[in-house]
């Protein structure tokens, strides 16, 4: 690994590999900084529907080993490493990591977002027991098996499809009485006999010995407790932005989404944020890889004005 590139990128889900496909067309020396394998939120989805060019779709793992593919196929070097802090040295922007430190004159975040957790006792000791955000990963682990899934917006309800083609039933839990999720996916999930749904419902403990083996629950309205058998248990309950290492450098909200311009462009000169990580993001892999060539494009012009005031 070299120290010194045109522009960094941290984070290889949809947005960042696309950025990288652009700078690396664009012949800028990138380094795609990952910590986990590449694909993002994608690598864990089941089948993604809506990203134009797959008429019936595709998986979300096949999806991120073609872009993977693609992202390599234009020269962006990539780094497997977290990425811990970043700070600014004249025009330079080092990218603080596990394997040392790197740098460039334009850094691109697009570090996405992880699932929220739900915070109650057992969530964490039970989490790989029986306690999972991975439908795609896990589900074959529940074949004929009671599950629960924990949401009620597009993820919860597009995993809880995919589970029925393992489980024995897949209870829904929503703490509202009405689903966020699309209609065409709640017109399925209605229609799935394996699937039942509990509303106005909260988890309160994830029980188990060793495994998981119920959830206590609460109706959020009337507060009567109940219970519920399962094996296990599928949080969707949202996102939290992975932001925590700018924390201090770049201006976010109050839930940590980075500001930017229609650029791409944060308040930090050479500081780019797309995706997900970014305030208003529609959250799809379609608009993630639009963020994704924006910020590029916006790279590319902003070393080209850096080169002509250096006079290169
Ligand atoms: C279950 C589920 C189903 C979905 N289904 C669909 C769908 O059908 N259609 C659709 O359009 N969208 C879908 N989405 C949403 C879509 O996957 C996201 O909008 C998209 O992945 C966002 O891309 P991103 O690159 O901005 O962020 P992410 O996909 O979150 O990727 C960010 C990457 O950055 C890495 N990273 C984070 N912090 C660091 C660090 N400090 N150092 C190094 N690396 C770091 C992460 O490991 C991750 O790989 C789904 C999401 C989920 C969770």
């Amino acid at each position: 690994m070299d120290k010194q590139y045109d522009v960094i990128i941290v984070g290889a889900g949809p947005t960042g590999m696309t950025a990288a496909i652009y700078t690396g067309r664009a012949r800028l020396k990138t380094l795609l900084i990952e910590r986990m394998t590449p694909g993002g939120q994608i690598a864990t989805t089941s089948t993604v529907e809506n990203y134009p060019g797959f008429t019936q779709g595709i998986e979300g793992p096949d999806l991120s080993e073609a872009m993977e593919t693609q992202t390599k196929r234009f020269g962006a070097e990539m780094l497997s490493s977290e990425v811990h802090g970043v700070s600014l040295d004249g025009l330079d922007r080092v990218v603080h990591t596990d394997d040392g430190d790197v740098t460039a004159r334009a850094l691109i975040v697009t570090s996405g977002a992880e699932h929220a957790r739900l915070g109650v006792p057992g969530e964490l000791e039970y989490m790989g027991k029986g306690v999972s955000n991975c439908a795609v990963c896990d589900a074959a682990f529940f074949v004929d098996s009671p599950v629960a899934v924990v949401g009620g917006g597009d993820a919860a309800l597009d995993e809880g499809l995919f589970l029925t083609r393992y489980a024995s039933k897949v209870t829904l839990i929503h703490r509202r009485d009405q689903l966020r999720a699309g209609k065409i996916l709640q017109e399925r999930a209605f229609a799935e006999p394996k699937m039942e749904f509990q509303w106005d419902t909260v988890v309160e403990r994830i029980n188990g010995n060793g495994v998981v083996s119920s959830l206590s629950l609460k109706n959020a309205k009337t507060g009567a407790p109940s219970s519920l058998e399962v094996e296990g248990v599928f949080i969707y309950i949202g996102l939290t932005p992975n932001s925590n290492f700018l924390q201090g450098l770049l201006p976010m909200d109050n839930a940590g989404h980075i500001l930017v311009n229609a650029w791409m462009e944060t308040a930090v000169p050479g500081i780019f944020a797309a995706g997900d990580i970014r305030q208003q993001a529609a959250r799809q892999v379609v608009s993630a890889a639009g963020d994704g060539a924006t910020a590029a494009l916006a790279v590319r012009r902003y070393l080209q004005e850096l080169r002509a005031k250096a006079g290169e």
